[in-house]
């Protein structure tokens, strides 16, 4: 019991505030497990209390590749800028950066009436990537934009996404085109 009371009842507290928060984001168990301090039990009754079912088990499945398919790196670009804003331009904490990030890019997906393509968890899993160096910011040589690519991509005279989309995603440009506008607000605001 003693070892418990290590930390105090306000860090304990906010702890239990950001599962929470993470949790009705869509946050995968690993996410809470790496990001917080509380026990695995706890967690897992927080999870089963907000969500009103049992944690999904297994592994997470995604590779860094994912971000590479067209609509997704859009939708990776822009939420990565805008962490990248909150956290360095803002100052906030890498947790804070990354739900108010992902707060804001499901905002903007509903503004521009487009289906949110990134899951809180590949969110988190895209941070570490950029983290891990497997994956890089490369400026878009038509808009200027940042967008996410394999750490030993081409660095220069690469298009972006949203400025070269494939032929056939004609249903979907409009959704591009609406991250887009957004991508370069943001990379001129860091
Ligand atoms: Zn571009």
């Amino acid at each position: 019991m003693t070892a418990m009371l290590k930390r105090s009842l306000t860090e304990d507290a906010q702890d239990v505030f950001r599962a929470i928060a993470l949790i009705e984001l869509g946050a995968r168990m690993q996410v809470l497990e790496s990001e917080l301090t509380l026990s695995r039990d706890r967690m897992i009754r927080l999870y089963r209390e907000v969500k009103g079912v049992s944690p999904p088990k297994g592994m997470l499945p995604f590779s860094a590749d994912w971000y590479m398919t067209w609509l997704a790196n859009i939708h990776a670009s822009l939420f990565y800028n805008t962490y990248l804003f909150l956290k360095n331009e803002a100052r906030c904490s890498h947790l804070d950066a990354l739900t108010k990030g992902y707060r804001l890019y499901l905002e903007h997906c509903r503004h521009s009436e487009t289906e949110p393509v990134l899951d809180l968890t590949r969110a988190w899993t895209l941070v570490r990537f950029f983290d891990a160096d497997i994956l890089q910011l490369t400026p878009c040589c038509r808009c200027g934009g940042k967008f996410v690519a394999h750490k030993h991509d081409l660095q220069q005279n690469v298009v972006c996404g949203a400025c070269q989309p494939p032929s056939r995603a004609g249903k979907t440009k409009k959704a591009a085109a609406a991250a887009k506008q957004e991508v370069p607000t943001i990379a001129e605001a860091a």
